[in-house]
């Protein structure tokens, strides 16, 4: 039979697919015997029956009963016995740690009996009632979803009665009364009782956490963060121990280091007389974790110790949450914590250094996604800045924007394209939607553990918190920051690095990663950031088994490729080399009658080309580039049909003769399905001389280069082939023209003829197509929407979001690619390919090409290269490096 619960003695950090993270490593440290409260785990298994199923498992009380009473008897007391009551909290924790997304519900067990023994076992009457209103607040609001603000509002409208704004400043009777309103708040909202059967409470607890897993917030969260939402979440039934028992007592969190920075040091807070989740929901002023020392020695001497065996135990930066009930310290919860992205080049080499981790762990431990965050620009230190506060450096990156004060106002203007900061005195797991759309978050209250913060981070958003010196008035949407007064819509300007934060915009420069790629910065002359992206993307490219190339149809983004690291191009389009004044030229292609008119026009783009062409060469002299053919359907270079006809007719009998004859053409060229349409290889069948012309200007640039002592490697692409005859056509017509050029310069240059996969149909032939292909170079755009039969810019943002929502995809195919259908059809190209010519060479030029999860994939099916944009190239390698380690590691596993 399944075993759906696990005690915490009986798990470990391994099983987090079944334990959830935050169950897994309350396991391992009970087992490495740090002070945790006993408990037990119910399964993401039992959650993933239960949400299909609509019930809970079979079987799944008994066990929990035969736990709770292990866990009775080991605590000599029962749940909520009514003299010395047992009391728990029933945590939710999923696999990936979604902060604040499921909701805790502590002191399970209290009713209006077992406080009174709570009380008497306590000494401690404030203390009990205290406990009993936060369950009935807890509980009311996430198992019985009654509006948490009406609770919030009954306790300030008890502190207003008397007169202040401290928690501290309630006593026993206070609570007493406000358990007495909490009670009317439930029965009022939901028409029940609150249910004061202990058992009863801790099911409702379980199902609710369950229940949880599929709450907006939490598929918000998911899809933001790509986590998969069949998972489903564990819950931890977690023994209670108080923070709030006076002020020998109190609770908070600590990282083993800064998870900005990535230095080691005493990082935290800490709140005395303090339950739960106090420390960062800033009701009160936490202190320093630092100032533990002076308030409890013991404990934090403890504490101390803890975090450094936890630290040398993960190997990592570790996260911690800790209770202090009247002197004893207790651990309710660590993982390896969040972490900036720049942080997480720090730490890993740091690691590296101290002899924690090898060069291939430290490379696996960064992602392409975190170096991507590196290379965003800073705000220019020359520049004449306007500073009105300073708050917590929660999150790096510089954000410009416009000021909101809510998040309904910060997603209306990001739907208008307005970059905007949103500006919360603290933010809530509700401000999600806006802390999405924002550019950056700004808060005047918490600390780097606030929600912001975490949330921030998590994001790769920037993020300045507990700017105290600003004044949010949400209600007023204005902000006052000393005498500046800010309103909603004027733009500031936050440093997440240092935390500062500006009146108007900023001018932002490139980062000194960014420098470092350009070659401006040497990597001994940067800081401890740049040297730790050198060292790792230096064992990178070492373990990469895929080169990587750029994206580029100039001869500066190639030269941008190279600097960053590219070893050839992958994809020169040659149609953005026709726009512009060119226009014209192809213009005149089109409407040519004669073939001389034709001749003379494609004579007239010949030089043009050839120049186009000598330039990319020349700086990616030695390296391949991939050059390929005129592409899209040529009505594309023509004016728009509604304009010219309003022109025309407007003009009547003036028209001009040329506007007549481009009217016709364009009427005439005109398609329902463009993109299914005369355009790639097609139209270098249909159109005499278009492919020679440029086949010639290649093969003529080439020779130009060799002349001038260079190394010059073309490779000519024909895109949208679905058939070897289609190729062959147009092998044969490149093939003649190169051969004619090798004749008249005197000088052959070796030139690769290949083809794009970009067709189902290619694909599925791809054994006959290797016959007359040097290369193939799949096309995972157009193969993406030809397999799904999307149009990209059509279904994008008509229908997206409702299939995300749906779960049809978890991800945009466009954005990483869909392994079991685009995938299958790579897979079946690479084989058949490669046993008709076993040297093919195999790359990809979508989109794709820079994309993490697809250069794994890309990595494992063998290709030879992934090309993407010159400034997506580091991830690339990077990413090419880490799916070498992590195959070479699963190999000797
Ligand atoms: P989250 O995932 O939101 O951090 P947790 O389950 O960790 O939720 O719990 C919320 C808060 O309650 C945390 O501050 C945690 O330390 C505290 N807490 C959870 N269980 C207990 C317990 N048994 N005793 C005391 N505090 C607890
Ligand atoms: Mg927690
Ligand atoms: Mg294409």
């Amino acid at each position: 039979m399944t075993k759906f619960v696990y005690d915490f003695t009986e798990g470990n950090k391994n099983l987090k697919d079944l334990l959830g993270g935050k169950g897994a490593n309350l396991s391992e440290m009970t087992n490495l015997g740090l002070p945790v409260p006993p408990g037990f785990t119910i399964t993401t298994e039992a959650c993933r029956h239960y949400l299909t199923e609509g019930e809970l498992p079979g079987g799944l009380d008994t066990e929990i009963d035969a736990h709770l009473d292990a866990l009775e008897e080991a605590m000599g007391k029962r749940l909520g016995q009514a003299d010395d009551p047992l009391l728990i909290s029933v945590r939710s924790g999923a696999k990936y740690s979604m902060p604040g997304m499921m909701d805790t519900v502590l002191n399970i067990g209290l009713n209006d009996q077992s406080v009174e023994g709570l009380t008497k076992q306590a000494g401690n009457e404030r203390f009990a009632w205290d406990s009993y209103r936060r369950l009935i607040q807890m509980f009311g609001k996430t198992v019985l979803d009654v509006d948490g603000d009406l609770f919030e509002e009954a306790l300030d409208e008890l502190k207003h009665a008397k007169s202040t704004t401290n928690d501290l400043d309630l006593e026993a009777a206070d609570f007493r009364a406000l358990v007495e309103t909490y009670k009317g708040i439930v029965r009022e909202q939901t028409g029940r009782d609150f249910p004061s059967n202990p058992r009863e409470q801790m099911d409702l607890a379980v199902k609710a956490v369950f229940d949880s897993w599929n709450s907006d917030r939490a598929i918000l969260y998911r899809r933001q963060e790509r986590i998969p939402t069949d998972l489903g979440t564990a819950v931890n039934i977690c023994t209670m121990v108080f923070g709030n028992l006076g002020m020998d007592s109190g609770t908070g969190v600590a990282f083993t280091r800064d998870p900005a920075s990535g230095h080691q040091g005493i990082y935290g807070d800490y709140l005395q007389n303090a339950q739960g989740e106090d420390v960062v929901a800033g009701i009160r002023n936490t202190v320093a974790l630092a100032d533990l020392e002076g308030i409890d020695k013991t404990s934090y001497d403890q504490l101390l110790t803890i975090m450094e065996r936890l630290e040398n135990h993960y190997r990592d930066l570790c996260d911690i949450e800790f209770t202090v009930e009247r002197g004893k310290l207790w651990m309710l919860q660590t993982r390896v914590g969040k972490r900036t992205a720049g942080a997480a080049f720090r730490i890993a080499i740091q690691l590296v250094d101290q002899g924690m981790i090898e060069l291939d762990e430290a490379v696996d431990r960064v992602t392409g996604d975190q170096l991507a965050q590196l290379m965003f620009p800073r705000f220019d230190d020359g520049a004449d800045k306007k500073q009105i506060a300073k708050g917590m450096n929660a999150s790096p990156g510089a954000a410009v924007g416009k000021v909101v004060f809510s998040s309904e106002a910060a997603v209306a203007a990001a739907a208008r394209g307005e970059h905007v900061i949103l500006v919360r005195r603290e933010t809530t797991p509700d401000d999600l939607t806006g802390m999405i759309a924002a550019q950056g978050i700004l808060t005047s209250r918490g600390g780097k553990t606030s929600h912001a913060a975490v949330v921030a981070r998590g994001m790769g958003k920037t993020c300045v918190c507990g700017a105290e010196d600003i004044e949010v008035d949400v209600k007023g949407r204005v902000a006052q920051a000393g005498d500046v007064t800010v309103n909603e819509g004027d733009i500031i300007s936050i440093d997440g690095t240092s935390g500062l934060v500006y009146l108007g915009e900023v001018p932002v420069s490139s980062s000194p990663v960014v420098q470092y790629f350009e070659g401006t910065l040497k990597a001994e002359d940067g800081d401890e950031l740049v040297q730790a992206v050198h060292r790792i993307m230096t064992h990178a490219d070492a373990a990469a088994r895929l080169t990587v190339r750029a994206n580029a149809d100039n001869p500066e983004d190639s030269a941008r490729a190279r600097r960053f690291g590219a070893t050839g191009i992958g994809l020169c389009r040659t149609e953005h080399m026709f726009l512009g004044e060119r226009r014209q030229l192809i213009e005149d292609l089109i409407l040519a009658e004669s073939t001389a008119e034709r001749i003379a026009a494609l004579e007239a783009l010949k030089p043009m080309q050839r120049e186009d062409f000598h330039g990319i060469l020349k700086e990616m002299d030695g390296q391949p580039v991939t050059v390929r053919l005129i592409d899209p359907p040529l009505h594309e270079f023509l004016p728009d049909f509604t304009e010219l006809s309003v022109k025309v007719a407007l003009a009547g009998d003036d028209a001009d003769p040329k506007d007549r004859k481009l009217l016709e053409c364009v009427h005439r060229l005109h398609e329902q399905n463009p993109m299914l349409g005369l355009r790639g290889v097609r139209l270098g069948l249909v159109i005499p001389g278009l492919f020679a012309m440029q086949v010639r200007a290649i093969a003529e640039a080439a020779a130009d280069r060799v002349g001038e002592g260079g190394d010059p490697r073309p490779e000519i692409m024909i895109p949208l082939v679905g058939s070897i005859q289609e190729l062959e056509h147009a092998r044969d017509e490149a093939l003649q023209v190169i051969a004619d050029v090798a004749q008249e310069t005197g000088v052959s240059v070796t030139t690769l003829i290949g083809t794009m996969i970009e067709l189902p149909r290619a694909a599925l032939t791809a054994g006959q197509i290797a016959e007359a292909a040097d290369f193939f170079s799949f096309g995972t755009n157009d193969l993406t929407q030809t397999t799904w039969g999307f149009s990209r810019d059509d279904v994008e943002a008509s229908f997206f979001s409702r299939y995300l929502d749906l779960g049809i995809f978890g991800v945009s195919p466009f954005e990483t690619l869909d392994r079991e259908g685009v995938g299958r059809l790579v897979r079946i190209a690479v084989e058949e390919g490669r046993k008709t010519r076993p040297g093919l060479k195999l790359g990809v030029c979508g989109e794709h090409g820079g994309d993490p999860d697809s250069v794994h994939f890309f990595h494992e099916v063998g290709l030879d290269y992934v090309s993407c944009s010159p400034f997506r190239v580091p991830v690339a390698r990077l990413e090419a490096g880490r799916a070498a380690i992590e195959t070479a590691g699963s190999d000797s596993r």
